[in-house]
C-alpha cells in the first residue's frame, strides 16, 4: 500500500513534476495567498481556493500532518492591471463611508459563508496583514541591513539591481529584469525609485489613506508583497514545503516574495511553488476589472443571467474537479448540465454499494484495479479529472456487479465502499446527500406536484398562492427559478 502514496507534484519553479519529499518527515507546511477582501470574492477566486482545498484534502488523505496557512489581505496597496499601486480596501471604505476593517469584516463573513457552501475545509490558520505589521517592518529592516532596499522620502523600495548581483531576480516567472519596464511601472513612485523594477516594501502615507501605521521611516502602510513573507515566515519558518496561489500571482507577487525572502533570510521560502489556473468566461480570465464575473452565490441561487437555472454547490464543485488545477476552465451551461448528470450517476452507483451481491470466488480483475487507480490519478499531480474518470469506471463496474456480469468478494466490497466514500467525500469534497439525484425520488415526485400546483395558480393569475409556494420553499432551503421551459428547483 505504501507505493500508493507516492505523490508527484508539478513545481512552477523548475517547470517539472517531481516526487514529493517533505522537508520534515510526515509533515507538510503549505502557504496559499488568500483573498483581498474589498468586495465579495467571485467564482474565479473561489476556483483557486477550491483547488487548494483539494490539494490540502489529498495531503491529509495521504496521512500528512499539514499546517495550511491562508492569509487574508486587509491592508496595503495592491498593484492593479495598469501597474498602479491602489488602496482598494480604502477606496471601498470611502465609497461606503465606513472604516477599512468594516469592509474587510463584511466581506470576510461572506467569504466564510462561501467556504461552507462549497465545502472547503478551514485552513490551520487565516492570519491577516493588519495583525502582522510589526513582523513586516522587521523584515524590511533586515532587507535594508542586507543592502537590498533603500528608504526614500518616507517610503522603502526593494533594490532589484543590488539584489540581482547576488541572487537571480525572475527565477520563478522567467522574466528578465530589462524586459520588465512595462509591467512594473508604479506611477506614484516613478520619481522615487532608483530603478523601474524596484518595488515598494513600505509606502509613505497619502493624506486620503484610511489605515496608517508608525514605522522607522514615518507613517505609512506596507507594500503588497511583504505581508506574505512576514506571515509565511512566522507560521511556517524561513523554508517550507509548498507555496500556492492563482497563476496571475506568479509575477510580480510571488517573484517579489522570493526576492524578499532571499533578501532577508537568504533562501527561497518554498521548495515547491504551485499555481492554479484561471476560471475563464468566453476564453477571458474572470475578473472584477473586466466586469465579466458572477458571484458564487448567484449561481447556487440561480440569480445570474449567465445560466438559465440554479446549480447545487456540489454539482458546481464536481464540475470544477473535472478540470485539472493547472488547466483553464470555462464554465458553461453545457459543462454544468453534464456535471449534474454525471453526478447523479455516481450518486446512484454509490448508493448501490450498500447492497451489492458478493462472491466467495475471486474479485473480477477490473474491479480489483479500481482502488489503486484512484491513488495513481491523484498521485499524478492531483489529477482530479482522471480520478473522476476512475470513479465513473467504478460506477460501471458496480452496475455490472449488480447485473451479475462482474464479481466482488465481501472484503473487497468493504474496501471499495470505504475508498469510494473517502475519495468522493474527503478528497474531492463532494457532499452526496444534498443535490438532487436518483436517491431523492420521493422529493422529486413531491416537487413535481408542488410546482404543478404553482403553475396552475399562475395560470389563474393567483399570484398570492404562487408567491407563497415559492417563499415557503425558499424558507425550507429549496430555490425555485422560473425559466423559459418552466420552473426548476434546487436544494440550497
Ligand atoms: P485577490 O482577492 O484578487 O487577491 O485574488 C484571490 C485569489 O484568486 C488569487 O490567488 C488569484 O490568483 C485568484 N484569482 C483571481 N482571478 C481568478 C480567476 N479568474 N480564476 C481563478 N483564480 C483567480
Ligand atoms: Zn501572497
Amino acid at each position: 500500500m505504501e507505493s500508493l502514496k507516492d505523490l508527484s507534484i508539478y513545481n512552477s519553479l523548475t517547470g517539472e513534476k517531481a516526487r514529493f519529499e517533505p522537508l520534515h518527515a510526515g509533515k507538510v507546511g503549505m502557504y496559499v495567498c488568500g483573498p483581498t477582501l474589498y468586495s465579495e470574492p467571485h467564482m474565479g477566486n473561489m476556483r483557486t481556493f477550491i483547488n487548494f482545498d483539494l490539494i490540502y484534502r489529498y495531503l491529509l488523505k495521504l496521512g500528512y500532518n499539514v499546517k495550511y496557512v491562508r492569509n487574508i489581505t486587509d491592508a496595503g496597496h495592491i498593484t492593479n492591471s495598469a501597474g498602479e499601486a491602489v488602496d482598494s480596501i480604502g477606496k471601498a471604505a470611502r465609497l461606503e463611508q465606513v472604516q477599512s476593517l468594516e469592509i474587510v469584516y463584511k466581506y470576510n463573513v461572506k467569504f466564510q459563508e462561501l467556504n461552507r457552501i462549497y465545502n472547503l475545509l478551514p485552513p490551520s490558520i487565516e492570519p491577516t496583514a493588519t495583525g502582522h505589521i510589526q513582523e513586516q517592518i522587521e523584515i524590511i529592516e533586515q532587507i535594508i541591513k542586507n543592502g537590498f532596499a533603500y528608504a526614500v522620502n518616507g517610503s522603502v523600495y526593494f533594490d532589484v539591481r543590488a539584489y540581482s548581483e547576488k541572487f537571480e531576480y525572475g527565477i520563478l516567472s522567467g522574466r528578465k529584469v530589462d524586459e520588465l519596464a512595462e509591467e512594473t511601472r508604479d506611477l506614484n513612485a516613478q520619481d522615487e525609485k532608483r530603478f523601474f523594477a524596484d518595488f515598494a516594501l513600505w509606502k509613505k502615507a497619502n493624506p486620503e489613506d484610511m489605515q496608517i501605521w508608525r514605522s522607522p521611516w514615518g507613517d505609512g502602510n506596507p507594500g503588497w508583497h511583504i505581508e506574505c513573507t512576514a506571515m509565511s515566515t512566522k507560521y511556517l519558518g524561513s523554508e517550507f514545503d509548498i507555496h500556492g496561489g492563482g497563476m496571475d500571482l506568479k509575477f510580480p507577487h510571488h517573484e517579489d516574495e522570493i526576492a524578499q525572502n532571499c533578501g532577508s533570510l537568504g533562501c527561497n521560502p518554498a521548495r515547491i511553488w504551485m499555481h492554479a489556473n484561471m476560471l475563464n468566461v468566453n476564453g477571458q480570465k474572470m475578473s472584477k476589472s473586466l466586469g465579466n464575473y458572477f458571484l458564487p452565490k448567484e449561481i447556487v441561487e440561480g440569480t445570474t443571467d449567465v445560466f438559465e437555472k440554479a446549480y447545487a454547490p456540489e454539482v458546481i464543485r464536481f464540475c470544477m474537479m473535472q478540470a485539472h488545477y493547472r488547466s483553464t476552465l470555462d464554465f458553461t451551461s453545457d459543462s454544468l448540465n453534464a456535471a449534474e448528470k454525471g453526478f447523479t450517476r455516481l450518486q446512484d452507483a454509490v448508493s448501490k454499494l450498500d447492497h451489492l451481491p458478493t462472491t466467495n470466488e475471486n474479485t473480477t480483475p477490473e474491479v480489483s484495479a479500481l482502488i489503486p487507480s484512484f491513488y495513481q490519478s491523484m498521485n499524478d499531480d492531483f489529477n482530479a479529472p482522471k480520478l473522476i474518470a476512475n470513479l465513473f469506471e467504478a460506477a460501471k463496474m458496480i452496475f455490472a456487479i449488480e447485473d451479475g456480469k462482474a464479481f466482488i468478494s465481501k472484503n473487497d466490497l468493504d474496501e471499495l465502499r470505504k475508498e469510494m466514500h473517502s475519495f468522493l467525500f474527503d478528497v474531492l469534497g463532494i457532499r452526496m446527500e444534498k443535490a438532487a439525484g436518483a436517491s431523492d425520488e420521493a422529493l422529486n415526485a413531491a416537487m413535481d406536484l408542488v410546482l404543478e400546483m404553482r403553475k396552475t395558480a399562475r395560470e389563474n393569475k393567483d399570484w398570492g398562492t404562487s408567491d407563497k409556494i415559492r417563499d415557503r420553499l425558499t424558507e425550507a432551503g429549496i430555490i425555485v427559478k422560473d425559466g423559459k421551459d418552466g420552473a426548476s428547483w434546487t436544494v440550497k
